[in-house]
């Protein structure tokens, strides 16, 4: 049932808690300012101070800010956008590096690659591919909590001198929950102690059987340190792509997902977005969680200023108003009154839902929660 705080109603009329608890009072209520009542009760008071009341449903007002799908024929193919997962110190961020240094698009020589928690790269075969960068199960987790799917396929590294461990089998179990197909790099192929068989027969354990044992997961040796074999995985990237018939319509509004977003002391927020569906542009007015804002600036993954995003590309948003939370989905608004009713309306929630969780008299303001 929908509850409000007595602070919180007396924000929304502009009166003082007070008033609105002498008046509960004299109904025979004895409520505190932290205190939640339900919505009838609140409306009741708020009519006897003299004021008109409007009920919004979530559904009004979060109707329509996201479509579905994408309309049949519109749609055309996009880069995978891929999450390296494994256990510490398995070599993910050398994997992730490693690629990056070989293969990311349009760097100059010695160019200096930023980091915005996302990058692309070109395939041999001339297909690209955006990486996530960001330390995968985290933001993995975060996203799945809000519902949001930001990564298509799973790149599974396991050493191959150590083998399966306990964070690859929660990113295998991670993966398959979100019904993301995973490819198995076996890590550390350089070392001495190297078993890359020791690590396909564990898997099997874990129901991932790869292609050389009879089953379908893709598989391939590599050293990020070496670089042996980058250019393979990418090319099996690319094929499972193709298997998953990857496609978004960049002619409509952008939809996206934010995968980091930080105050910066020159810049102020910095949001790193996936672009998902459409096309994100300057001047765009852009809702993510409860912050808002009007894109002032779009960067790529090369630190280059750019005019325009489309499905797939990673890029840094410069005009937020505040800094959105990553696993934040993103979507286009018409103008900056509709921004400011999402935002708020979902700002009140989350105070609401604060104010809830603290408790009836749990004594803490609902600021200090936030
Ligand atoms: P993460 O925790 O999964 O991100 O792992 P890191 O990328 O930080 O790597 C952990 C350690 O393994 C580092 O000392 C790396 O230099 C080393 N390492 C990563 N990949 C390889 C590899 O292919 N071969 C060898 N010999 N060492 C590697
Ligand atoms: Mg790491």
């Amino acid at each position: 049932p929908e509850t409000i705080t007595i602070q919180e109603l007396a924000n929304r009329m502009a009166e003082r808690a007070v008033d609105v608890i002498r008046l509960l009072m004299k109904q025979g209520e004895m409520k505190k300012i932290n205190d939640v009542i339900d919505a009838d009760t609140a409306q009741l008071i708020a009519e006897e101070m003299g004021h008109t009341v409007r009920r919004v449903a979530e559904s009004d007002v979060e109707e329509g800010l996201f479509d579905a799908a994408d309309e049949e024929g519109a749609a055309v193919p996009r880069p995978p956008v891929v999450t390296i997962m494994g256990h510490v110190d398995h070599g993910k961020t050398s994997l992730l590096d490693a690629i990056r240094q070989t293969n990311v698009v349009s760097g100059e020589a010695g160019g200096i690659t930023q980091h915005i928690g996302a990058y692309q790269v070109k395939t041999p075969a001339g297909s690209l591919v955006t990486f996530i960068d960001t330390p995968g199960h985290e933001a993995f987790t975060a996203m799945r909590q809000r519902g949001a799917k930001a990564t298509d396929i799973v790149v599974l590294v396991v050493a191959a001198d150590d083998g399966v461990m306990p964070q690859t089998a929660e990113a295998i179990n991670h993966a398959k929950a979100a019904g993301v197909p995973i490819i198995v790099a076996i890590n550390k192929i350089d070392k001495q102690g190297a078993k890359p068989e020791r690590v396909r027969t564990e898997l099997l354990q874990h129901e991932l059987q790869v292609e050389s044992l009879g089953g379908e997961i893709l598989e391939v040796e590599v050293s990020a340190t070496k670089k042996l074999n980058l250019d393979k995985l990418l090319e099996l990237i690319a094929l499972q792509a193709e298997l998953l018939d990857l496609k978004a319509n960049p002619d409509r509004p952008a939809e996206g997902i934010v995968i980091e977003a930080k105050l910066d002391k020159g810049r102020g927020p910095v949001a790193t977005v996936l672009v998902q569906r459409g096309t994100l542009k300057g001047g765009d007015i852009v809702v993510a969680g409860s912050e808002w804002g009007r894109v002032r600036a779009l960067i790529d993954d090369q630190g280059k200023a750019v005019s325009e995003a489309g499905p797939s590309l990673p890029v840094e948003i410069l005009g937020f108003q505040g800094a959105p939370e990553a696993g934040d989905r993103l979507a286009v608004v018409e103008n900056e009154a509709r921004a400011r009713e999402v935002t708020e309306y979902r700002q009140r929630q989350r105070r609401d839902l604060a104010a809830a969780r603290s408790g009836r008299g749990g004594g803490g303001s609902i600021e200090q929660m936030m």
